[in-house]
């Protein structure tokens, strides 16, 4: 009998520690890489400085076309809306914790609780005092719409409504590439002339930016060099993005062993 408690006991033990030791790998495998960038995005005041940049240059860009459009259209901005608009880093820090990672994104999405960015409320507040239409073009899924309308109406955003949120169904799927947003874009070229274009990933500007095979995107950038800062403007976001995918073989679900070994090989040296 007592043997039997013993082995029992032994058992339970192993299994505990298995259990402990394989949540420990968990807890610091997958996201360790976000800790710099998140820091960074959080309280790096060149963070601020870039994202008031960024918003500033748009002001200019919007008077200048309000001041110079010929079109006699109503005249829209379009941006996107994560790491755009609205501030997702706090479910950031979630993935690097695995806390309630469970949940995931659309338990942080649900709780409608992203603030705004720097100079974003301000942008779009101006904008529409101009009589300029905002347009959000996102890859939030359509069941994510009401949750979106509530979280940007409850940071203040104008134009928080139904006809001015795109979200990733409608047109993407036409192009056969479902994160497009160039069926989307057309979409509100039917009714309006986009004067200027907001986001943090190239994706959000045009289609041309969407093939990073080749130098991971830079050739495109290179060839539309002079819309930057004039047509297209780029917030910072070193915690995600499409420019993650060639630098990972386009390849999905890697440990972060895996990911720190293709980084390592990719970096330039002296
Ligand atoms: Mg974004």
């Amino acid at each position: 009998m007592k043997l039997t408690v013993y082995l029992a006991l032994l058992l339970s033990t192993t299994l505990l520690s298995c259990s402990s030791t394989k949540q420990t790998t968990v807890a610091t495998s997958h996201h360790d890489k976000l800790i710099m960038a998140v820091a960074w995005y959080q309280h790096s005041a060149e963070m601020t400085a870039l994202y008031h940049q960024g918003f500033n240059i748009a002001r200019q860009r919007l008077d200048q076309a309000v001041d110079t459009s010929q079109s006699g259209r109503k005249l829209a901005v379009v941006v996107d809306i994560d790491e755009t608009m609205l501030d997702n880093s706090p479910f950031e820090t979630t993935l690097i914790n695995n806390e309630d990672f469970q949940k995931g994104w659309y338990g942080w999405t649900a709780k409608a609780s992203a603030r705004a960015l720097p100079g974003a409320l301000e942008f779009a507040t101006y904008a529409q005092s101009k009589k300029v239409d905002i347009f959000y073009i996102t890859n939030r899924d359509d069941n994510e719409r009401t949750v979106t309308l509530k979280n940007l109406q409850n940071q203040g955003f104008p134009f928080a409504t139904e006809d001015h949120l795109l979200t990733k169904s409608d047109l993407s799927y036409t192009t056969g590439n479902t994160s497009s947003k160039t069926g989307r874009r057309a979409r509100v070229s039917e009714s309006h002339e986009i004067i200027l274009l907001i986001g943090d990933n190239l994706n959000d500007f045009s289609e041309v930016f969407e093939d990073r095979s080749v130098n991971n995107g830079k050739d495109a950038v290179l060839k539309n060099q002079a819309q930057f800062g004039q047509k297209f403007i780029v917030l910072p976001n070193p915690m995600y993005g499409a420019w993650e995918k060639p630098l990972f073989n386009y390849k999905d679900g890697l440990s972060d062993e895996e990911k720190t070994l293709l980084l390592k090989a990719k970096l330039i040296g002296e």
